[in-house]
């Protein structure tokens, strides 16, 4: 069975300093993204038994716990890179002519983005997604990290606003964590990763 791997962040646990602090990202990633890592994988291991005869599982709960820790994993596996350090302002190349065209400004889009972002109920992600079959760009919400995923979109900016992702920051203001977020948005790797989904 393959298993899932932590990825290493691709900067110092200080680097979006004063933006998000060094004791959130350490924990948000080696604690909260390792956990998703370690469902996965036991969610699989569960299945690699029961098909070998040597366990009975629930399969709704094992199939859910796949579900939410994978979803979980490979959204926090985008989010890191998505952000970096001296980063922000805004994009150039071809996703910011597509974010002009489908939004009609960036600042549109902008304010689109932050108030999905901030009105999650409970915990959850905004995220930027392409439509391949109508080739245009979508802000969405989805709840945990899972519920209300919509098939076939391929998101190229993910924004984490779970609790664990601000709290020690900026205690229970979502709000002022998603606007200093802007901040640390390294529009090349969505520049990168739009080119790869268009
Ligand atoms: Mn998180």
């Amino acid at each position: 069975m393959k298993k899932f791997e932590l990825p290493p962040l691709p900067y110092a646990y200080d680097a979006l300093e004063p933006h998000i602090s060094k004791e959130i990202m350490t924990l948000h990633h080696d604690k909260h993204h390792q956990a998703y890592v370690n469902g996965a994988n036991a969610a699989l291991e569960k299945l690699e038994k029961s098909r070998k005869g040597e366990m009975e599982i629930d399969y709704k709960a094992t199939a859910r716990d796949l579900s939410f820790n994978l979803a979980g994993h490979n959204l926090h596996a985008m989010f890191w890179p998505n952000m970096g350090p001296n980063k922000g302002g805004t994009p150039g190349g071809k996703i910011a002519d597509q974010i002009n065209k489908d939004f009609s400004s960036f600042t549109a889009f902008a304010k689109e983005f932050s108030s999905v972002a901030k009105t999650v109920e409970g915990n959850g992600w905004a995220v930027l997604a392409f439509d391949v079959s109508t080739q245009q760009l979508f802000v969405v919400q989805l709840e945990k990290h899972n519920v209300a995923a919509i098939p076939g979109l391929r998101p190229v900016l993910v924004l984490d606003v779970w609790e664990h992702a601000y709290y020690l920051d900026y205690k229970n203001d979502r709000a002022k964590y998603v606007d200093t977020w802007w901040n640390v948005v390294n529009w090349d790797d969505v520049e990168k990763r739009f080119a790869e989904v268009v």
